[in-house]
């Protein structure tokens, strides 16, 4: 991959690869692996890059939580002027926890339980984007219930053809279950105009993650303004933002980078034949390439004519590679670990053929205590985490410049079990 990309924000000095100006090695040595590693400064780069690619231009960045809810994460973004994206009402709480006012949250999400609608009714979040007209009448029975009125978006799916990275990672083609029907919207926003306790304030897309091109975008935004003409002439009139979601891509391998122009372009004419300001919901853009996950090699075997690299961490830590098949970047942390390389697969202790973080690489040729890097793992890592195996949860670091915290502590084996009964309270029917 690119150096460039990385380069600045994980140096190598003196032969060991960096955080910022923090050795990687320190951090495994203080808090051991696997462990995760953020850097702020790359955050900051990558939101102020967008920001102001978007310069003129009336919109704001909804940072998407989904993709990585690390609370220096989140402070960082918070204090760069971020606003959010949260899609369950575990995000809100943290989003809210994190210091950011309900007027600057955006609750999205196809399958939103009644207790979450009000929560963020509440809390009185910016936007509500309902996917579902069936979503938009309870938000409007539950918001008459406790006297509020919901400030809502239509999530529409705007039915045009992604090209993502993944088919899992595509949602506004027809048929997925993202969002309203195209054709279904007009309708909607009629009912929307009807309903008493709803104000319907923005016309929304999230079209998919990792898209190669902006032709989805660019696509997208044509539908939508189309529906927002139609929609002002079924009489709406409190219509105020036009959501062009997240999916912006990363360099993981070979990739291009985003093109921040075209897509200011794009939301440019968006904003000036709408008159609407600009939502953007970037995660994956705004943290992938700052994270790292470091893991230890744990044992070099050979099977059946393959080379296995074993390391501490696996498909519990980074899903992506087993569930998408991703590509990340993988180096010794050491450069002197690394005399000579070898073609191999770095496998993960679980119990299960699928974990792997990659195949087939060729990479340093590593014996066992050796420190490595898996790159751009910020967006949809430990995220993506899971206790399979009884394997606790594990640290997450946020470095700024020669600084570095621990932001999420290492899980016990006691963390493990903390919420279950030992001896089962037996119930009965009468
Ligand atoms: C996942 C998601 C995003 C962020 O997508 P990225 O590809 O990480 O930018 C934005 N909006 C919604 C509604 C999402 O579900």
């Amino acid at each position: 991959m690119g150096q460039g990309v990385l380069a600045d924000f994980f140096p190598r000095q003196s032969g060991i690869l960096g955080a910022e100006d923090v050795p990687l090695s320190v951090i495994a040595d203080a808090v051991g692996t696997p462990a995760f590693v953020y850097s702020g400064g790359h955050v900051r780069s990558r939101y102020t890059a967008l920001t102001h690619a978007l310069d003129g231009i009336a919109h704001r960045v909804h940072y998407s939580l989904k993709a990585n809810a690390c609370a220096g994460v989140l402070a960082t973004l918070r204090e760069a002027g971020s606003g959010a994206d949260v899609v369950s009402g575990g995000e809100l709480y943290r989003a809210l926890r994190a210091g950011f006012t309900p007027d600057d949250i955006i609750f999205g999400g196809v399958g939103k339980t009644p207790r979450e609608i009000e929560e963020s009714i509440r809390a009185g979040v910016k936007l509500l984007n309902v996917e579902s007209l069936a979503e938009l009448e309870l938000a409007n029975e539950i918001a008459g219930r406790i006297g509020l009125t919901a400030n809502i978006g239509l999530r529409v799916n705007p039915e045009v053809a992604v090209e993502s990275a993944h088919h899992y990672t595509k949602t506004g083609e027809k048929g997925h279950k993202f969002g309203i029907p195209y054709d279904d919207v007009v309708h909607g926003a009629r009912e929307a105009l009807g309903y008493e306790h709803v104000r319907l304030r923005a016309i929304v897309m999230h079209v998919g993650s990792q898209l190669r091109t902006l032709d989805a975008h660019r696509a997208g935004a044509e539908r939508l303004l189309a529906l927002v003409s139609a929609v002002r002439e079924a009489g709406a009139r409190d219509l105020r933002y036009l959501d062009l979601g997240g999916g912006l891509p990363v360099r993981y391998d070979e990739e291009h980078e985003a093109d921040l122009t075209g897509f200011a372009a794009i939301a440019k004419e968006a904003a000036e034949r709408s008159g609407l300001e600009i939502v953007v919901e970037p995660g994956r853009f705004i943290v992938a390439n700052a994270g790292v996950l470091l893991t230890r090699v744990l044992y070099r075997k050979r099977s059946g004519g393959t080379e296995y690299v074993v390391v501490d961490a696996g498909m519990t830590e980074l899903l992506r590679p087993s569930h998408y098949d991703a590509y990340h970047r993988i180096d010794a942390v050491d450069e002197s670990d690394a005399s000579g390389s070898i073609v191999a697969d770095v496998v993960g202790p679980v119990c299960e053929s699928g974990d792997f973080l990659a195949r087939k690489r060729t990479l340093a040729d590593v014996g066992p205590g050796a420190l490595l890097a898996v790159h751009s793992v910020g967006a949809y890592g430990f995220v993506m985490a899971s206790h399979y195996n009884a394997r606790p949860r594990v640290a997450e670091v946020v470095v700024d410049g020669d600084r570095w915290a621990v932001a999420t502590e290492r899980e016990t084996y006691a963390d493990l079990v903390r919420r279950e009964h030992e001896h089962l309270e037996w119930r009965t029917l009468r």
